[in-house]
């Protein structure tokens, strides 16, 4: 059983660093479910619950709660996830960021529909993993950022 329905793409998904947690393994899956970044820190797994990003000074004092409106953007830590999931899942938090903040949070999210979504049964797929958890069709995660 997994949360792979494409109305889980909502604002509050988007975390601080530009992740979309309603792509995240831990997200989809049902077992040991993780609400989100936003969501309860009693649910999330201890490496979310202690992340550096959305536990920064920072994040927590200024309006969007985004890195995009750090002046220090992006900070080494930023950048060290990032080159992570550009290498490893095809996705840049950073070109994310920049998308949220250029064209708006419901344009991102847009487009994270059309990028996302399996083409087989519709589903969403998960960043995580090179085949749709809903009916197992592959994909290349180099089709990513
Ligand atoms: S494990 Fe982390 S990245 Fe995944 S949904 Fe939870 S908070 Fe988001
Ligand atoms: S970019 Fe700025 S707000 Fe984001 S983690 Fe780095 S220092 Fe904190
Ligand atoms: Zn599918």
């Amino acid at each position: 059983m997994t949360r792979t329905d494409p109305s889980a793409l909502e604002p509050n998904m988007a975390a601080p660093c530009g992740m979309n947690c309603a792509l995240c393994l831990a997200f989809q899956r049902t077992k040991r479910h993780c609400p989100g970044c936003w969501g309860d820190d009693t649910d999330k797994p201890e490496s979310c619950r202690s992340c550096i990003i959305r536990n920064c000074e920072t994040i927590q004092k200024n309006e969007s709660h985004f890195c995009y409106d750090c002046e220090r953007m992006p900070c080494q830590r930023l950048k060290r996830l990032d080159k992570r999931y550009r290498t490893k899942y095809g996705m840049s938090m950073i070109a994310n960021l920049n998308e949220i903040k250029d064209r708006g949070m419901e344009a991102f999210l847009a487009e994270q529909a059309e990028r996302y979504t399996c083409p087989s049964c519709g589903s969403l797929r998960c960043v995580h993993r090179p085949c749709c958890l809903n009916c197992g069709e592959e994909w290349d995660h180099s089709q990513g950022q």
